[in-house]
């Protein structure tokens, strides 16, 4: 898949649209999902241009890999939904039915989640 500079994380990248910053470094930001589908619901996303999980996981520098990982950590205690815990999802071209096509983690939790696949 080549990357699409037009997707919508993209351009909360180039500042375009606004969003609600959570934390943010050289190499990821996160922000609160639009649509929260939890009481705490926060998407983590690199900053570099990549179209998905894999493809990050291919591509990245180690400087990029180890800033998203640890931003996993930030955004957990920055929200506090640690103890309790959460649910960490990256969904992934057409099955997996991501609708933007830039990386990105979700960071559910704030309250008991529901059963991860039903139907
Ligand atoms: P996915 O289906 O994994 O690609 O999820 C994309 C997520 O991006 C959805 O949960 C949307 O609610 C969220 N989203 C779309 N536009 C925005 C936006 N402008 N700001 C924050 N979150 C957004």
């Amino acid at each position: 898949m080549t990357y699409n500079p037009d997707n919508i994380f993209a351009k909360i990248l180039r500042a375009e649209i606004p969003n609600n910053t959570v934390y943010e470094n050289d190499h990821v930001l996160v922000f609160d999902d639009i649509t929260p589908q939890a009481a705490v619901h926060c998407l983590i996303i690199p900053k570099g241009a990549y179209t998905d999980q894999a493809d990050f996981s291919a591509r990245a520098s180690d400087a990029e890999i180890i800033a998203f990982e640890r931003a996993i950590a930030t955004v957990v205690d920055i929200k506090g939904i640690g103890n309790d815990g959460y649910r960490a999802v990256c969904n992934t071209k057409e099955n997996g039915r991501q609708e933007v096509p830039h990386y990105h983690m979700h960071i559910l939790g704030g309250e008991k989640l529901p059963a991860m696949i039903t139907g």
